[in-house]
């Protein structure tokens, strides 16, 4: 087991679940404070061992929900976006790509694609993952592929 201070160095204080900063200071009775929650992979076996993540008290996937959920942001314009941490799930096991969510243009789908990467870096920081976009059906796939 790791310390609450080791985990939220680590992970920079800011929660793997929904991104946002987590007070160092916060009183771990709170909502809002700080907790550390153990890596769960979408199926909800139990990760390895010092895999443990900062996380909100209320998002901690410890205190009774069944999966994590990570959101896409709404400032993005996608369409059909695959869950987050299932993808990210089957993608470490199998390796490959996979089409994760269709956007209207391009422009959306370069700002999806560059969101996406940037929020995998610290939600899953030992994937190493590459976000492109394709042409499709008159509108623009982005594939996300473990490299
Ligand atoms: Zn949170």
């Amino acid at each position: 087991m790791s310390t609450l201070d080791e985990v939220g160095e680590r992970d920079g204080w800011r929660c793997w679940l929904c991104d946002e900063p987590v007070d160092p200071d916060g009183s771990v009775n709170s909502d809002r404070g700080p907790s550390v929650d153990s890596a769960l992979s979408a199926k909800g076996k139990k990760a390895t061992p010092g895999a443990e993540r900062l996380a909100h008290r209320s998002c901690n996937t410890g205190k009774g929900k069944v999966a994590p959920v990570v959101a896409w942001s709404p400032d993005l314009f996608v369409v059909d976006p695959a869950p987050i941490v299932a993808t990210v799930d089957r993608l470490a096991r199998k390796g490959g790509q996979e089409v994760v969510a269709r956007c209207p243009s391009r422009a959306d789908a370069d700002q999806a694609a560059a969101w996406l990467v940037d929020r995998l870096a610290r939600f899953a920081p030992g994937l190493a993952v590459q976000a492109k976009v394709e042409p499709g059906g008159g509108q623009f796939l982005l594939v996300l592929r473990a490299v």
